[in-house]
């Protein structure tokens, strides 16, 4: 499963004036409190990126003091700053000794929304670069991109004659550390690299058509103003862990016991791809009796994830409650803890931890007790009794779209 992401923030947002003449465009504000970058940062976390690398250059001192060693999410962001403008080429070879053998790049003034693990699933020996590509109507202020079966054949430069509809390169790039054999100092990866692969047959191209925004104009920085904030407000599918996702064999936490329940992967990637937020409440009772840890429980987790990666689709986030009135462990030791369902503390910290659109969200579990959590945090819960689990979540995303 690939983790890493590395965010271009270098750029000099010349194009935006005054705005950026002292700032990073990406620090720019989208809504009050939250950056630009905050809102790129969130969403691959939320996708599983547990390392994520800000690649710094102009004003790069700003996006260190916001960002060093913070946890997002659950992500690591780690900072580093090129002493000089080298393109996009040149900063990946300045960042090599940091690099996984896949990473995902993408830039920090812009978003292009899409299941980036449909995108990052299946690395192989047959390509160096993965490009996702968008189709717009007037392909001529970006250039275009064609592509045969899943291979980019040829980019065509911006020009006023490019007719549309046509794909253009969406700016989200997977690729291979064997890239850098290919980088030897400043370059750009775009119009240097991407060619030289194209010779090779080594790029290929997926078409996603989610949302899409540059804020590196002055109306679009006004736009993403506009657009960003309702954009990351979306619907959450809230699952119960044990009995709805993997069979509950009674306190389920070694990662050899993980048997998924029929049509959960499935379920998860329509979640995905509806623009869902999916979050797991668990009851995890264990960890009081003292039968396994918390540790234990994100071991669990972890392995869920990547059984779910290899069919591109992931879960945001999982709260676990470790309390419970008969516990052997002292810290753990609580009757009638908030978090605890039938109670709803879980479901509120998710609504304080992530900008969620509650009315349109539900709950799915196996017992009376999730249901009642549901309700008490405001959410519809639906009941899972055995019958077919995909698509008791597909329709019930339908029913919000
Ligand atoms: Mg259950």
């Amino acid at each position: 499963m690939i983790k890493q992401a590395i965010i271009l923030v270098g750029g000099k947002g010349t194009r935006l004036g005054d705005l950026t003449k002292a700032t990073p465009k990406p620090l720019l504000e989208v809504e009050k409190g939250v950056k630009f970058l905050d809102v790129v940062i969130e969403n691959f976390a939320r996708f599983g990126f547990k390392d994520i690398i800000l690649l710094a250059g102009f004003c790069g001192e700003q996006i260190e003091e916001t960002y060093k060693d913070k946890n997002i999410h659950g992500a690591q962001i780690r900072v580093i700053i090129e002493p000089e403008p080298q393109g996009t080429g040149g900063a990946l070879l300045y960042a090599r000794e940091y690099l996984d053998d896949w990473f995902v790049v993408a830039n920090g003034d812009s978003i292009f929304d899409f299941n980036l693990r449909d995108f990052a699933k299946d690395p192989s020996d047959d390509f160096t670069a993965r490009l996702a590509l968008r189709q717009v109507p007037d392909p001529a202020r970006y250039g275009a991109v064609k592509l045969e079966n899943n291979k980019i054949t040829a980019f065509l430069e911006k020009n006023p004659s490019l007719q549309g509809p046509a794909l253009i390169n969406g700016g989200v790039y997977l690729l291979s550390r064997n890239v850098l054999k290919l980088i030897d100092g400043p370059c750009s990866i775009e119009a240097n690299i991407f060619p030289k692969l194209v010779e090779m047959g080594e790029i290929e191209g997926q078409e996603f058509n989610g949302y899409f925004l540059d804020m590196g104009l002055p109306d679009s920085y006004a736009q993403s103003q506009r657009e960003i904030p309702a954009w990351r407000k979306k619907p959450c599918l809230f699952l119960d862990r044990d009995g709805v996702i993997n069979i509950d064999k009674g306190y389920t936490y070694k990662s050899d016991d993980l048997v998924f329940i029929d049509g959960i992967e499935n379920g998860i990637k329509a979640a995905n791809e509806a623009g869902y937020y999916v979050i797991v409440v668990t009851n995890q009772a264990g960890v009081a009796r003292g039968l396994y840890t918390l540790k234990d429980t994100d071991i669990f987790h972890a392995k869920i994830q990547e059984k779910l990666a290899l069919n591109g689709a992931h879960i945001d986030a999982f709260y676990s409650c470790p309390f419970h009135k008969d516990g052997n462990i002292p810290e753990y030791t609580i009757d009638n803890h908030p978090d605890r369902k039938p109670n709803p503390g879980m479901l509120l910290k998710a609504f304080s931890d992530w900008p969620i659109d509650k009315e349109n969200s539900f709950l799915i579990g196996d017992k009376d007790h999730d249901i009642t959590a549901a309700e008490r945090a405001g959410v519809r819960g639906i009941l899972f009794n055995g019958q077919n689990l995909e698509n008791l979540i597909i329709e019930n995303l339908n029913e919000n779209s």
